[in-house]
């Protein structure tokens, strides 16, 4: 056209101006229920506002790190939002972890102030004791919390209270400021402290909007840590849309039932094993509910079995897959419209394949992790998965060695393998590290667990590599049973994997246990499963 970009509409992308337009068109919408508390996005607004000139006041600068150990509370969101209006750095932390992981991020990224809740007091005075230069800690006072000890100089309210209403936020001048960071849990290792920008929170925000398919007003229930991934962008995503934010300290069965049915809750995002808890949960629990609600999950794949029970539930499941690195979900399992007609067993079998590209990226492809070659579209070569796009983060904080190991060859190395359908859509056989070669032939754990939560005993499985002299290894299965099938023997469990799986993927060892090992995010922490079998 000859037209040159017009400087004025050349904005730089933040997800804190979502909050400036929901307030504008919605101000007397709920945006927070917690508790008693309810919160409209007029006052919502105010207070972000607020708490940004009053962090501002503490001396908070741009590229300032302000670290959060809290559970779901409106609090959390609003710092989503005041931490970036003044260009610091939102650092949540998972509030699971151990006192020295937690001095550990303190230190690492120099962080000047530490929000935390009594809840977690004890770890909190631990890990600020081995601090190199101590931040300023301010609690956050929960009313639903009894229990634990103030830490602070002051409360989150008193500190509200000396922030200007009339505070003039600036949108960041580049909008690949860094805008939040996120540790992995790191298994080996020190974790890394993944940093996101302004733009990719932005875009992925969007793009969750349009995958999850969020409506103006959807109410969305906090059952995902806000600490995890930002909670996979939803902070942003719901204001976006003017929802409404249900928070909740604890994703249990009862709460989120009730939350449901109270609340018209019509989206939230859980982890395939908090599916499981609800799927599992005592039946008076579960109260009855009319609005459509529909649930995404991801971070572990899913079994065909949950999405068959969540459906049976009532509820619509959208898959995600993601991780740490790039803002939470970055593949989506686009539905099709002739799924519609499969069984549902089919249907489920379609929907636990981790899918194609959201919105906010821009490229993907599974190939050999060597070569770099795109492997065929055959839905049985394994590669590895590899992204790329605007939602993938900007590298590790103080960390060029592994930012350029993640980025090796212009791509972001998953470490995920997994085979490429015909229909384009992938689907994740293993973590690189767990899965199993047995006499040359690899096993996909997740499709052994996948046959194993096929049989109506089984709580949870989780299958390992098993050392073994003739074959290098074999398949060993954990196991939990449901409540009621405690007599079930392995020779059941046996005949059901050898009428589902080919024979060399048939579990050869199959120790019951009473509860499987998991990380902090709620994950089977394999390596230790792997461990109880050399030991
Ligand atoms: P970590 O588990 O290392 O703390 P993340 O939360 O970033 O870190 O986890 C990302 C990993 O979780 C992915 O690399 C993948 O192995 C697994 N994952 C996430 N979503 C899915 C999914 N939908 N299906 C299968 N695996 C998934």
């Amino acid at each position: 056209t000859g037209l040159a970009a017009n400087a004025a509409n050349h904005t730089p992308l933040s997800p804190v101006t979502f909050l400036e337009r929901t307030a504008l068109a919605h101000p007397n919408r709920l945006a927070v229920i917690h508790g008693e508390v309810r919160r409209t996005w007029a006052e919502t607004h105010r207070r972000c506002l607020k708490m940004a000139s009053a962090l501002r006041k503490l001396g908070v600068r741009r590229g300032d790190t302000v670290a959060a150990l809290l559970p779901n509370v409106p609090e959390m969101l609003e710092l989503h939002f005041a931490v970036p209006m003044i260009g610091a750095v939102l650092n949540t932390q998972n509030t699971r972890l151990d006192a020295k992981t937690m001095t550990f991020m303190l230190n690492h990224s120099r962080a000047r102030i530490f929000f935390t809740d009594r809840e977690f007091s004890d770890r909190a005075r631990a890990a600020l004791e081995g601090c190199d230069a101590k931040p300023t800690v301010i609690d956050v006072d929960d009313p639903s919390f009894d229990g634990g000890e103030a830490l602070g100089t002051m409360t989150y309210d008193q500190l509200l209270a000396t922030g200007d209403d009339d505070f003039q936020w600036q949108p960041p001048e580049d909008e690949w400021q860094a805008i939040t960071l996120n540790y992995t849990s790191g298994t080996t290792g020190n974790p890394k402290g993944v940093v996101y920008h302004h733009r990719g929170a932005y875009l992925n925000a969007l793009s969750n909007v349009i995958g999850f398919g969020l409506p103006s007003g959807a109410v969305y229930l906090w059952t995902l840590p806000m600490f995890h991934c930002n909670g996979w962008c939803y902070p942003w995503a719901v204001t976006a849309v003017g929802g409404t934010h249900v928070c909740l300290r604890q994703p249990h069965p009862e709460p989120v039932y009730d939350a449901i049915a109270n609340h018209g809750v019509t989206h939230f995002c859980a982890a395939p094993v908090v599916l499981n808890m609800l799927i599992n949960a005592p039946e008076e629990l579960r109260k009855p509910f009319d609005q459509a609600v529909t649930v995404a999950t991801g971070g572990a794949a899913p079994p065909a079995a949950t999405i068959e029970a969540m459906e049976g539930l009532g509820m619509k499941v959208v898959h995600l897959y993601g991780l740490t690195e790039t803002y939470g979900p970055s593949l989506v399992c686009e539905f099709q419209d002739d799924w519609q007609h499969l069984s549902l067993k089919d249907r489920a079998a379609k929907m636990a394949r981790q899918g194609i590209l959201s919105l906010s990226m821009t490229d993907m492809m599974v190939a050999d992790p060597n070569t770099l070659a795109p492997v065929p579209r055959d839905g049985t070569t394994i590669g590895e998965l590899f992204v790329r796009g605007n939602s993938v983060m900007k590298g590790y904080l103080s960390n060029p060695d592994e930012t350029h190991k993640a980025f090796a060859g212009g791509w972001f190395h998953t470490g995920d393998l997994g085979v490429w359908h015909e229909d384009g859509y992938v689907e994740i056989k293993d973590r690189s590290k767990d899965i199993i070669i047995s006499g040359g032939e690899n096993i996909s754990t997740l499709e052994v667990e996948s046959t194993l939560y096929d049989h109506p005993a089984v709580l949870e499985a989780a299958v390992v590599a098993a050392p073994d002299d003739h074959w290098g290894e074999i398949p060993c299965a954990f196991i939990t049973l449901k409540r009621g099938h405690e007599h079930l023997g392995q020779d059941d469990i046996v005949a059901h994997c050898r009428a589902n799986l080919a024979g060399f993927k048939v579990p050869k060892r199959i120790i019951f246990s009473e509860e499987l090992p998991k990380t902090s995010t709620g994950k089977l922490q394999k390596h230790v499963l792997r461990s109880q079998l050399t030991s």
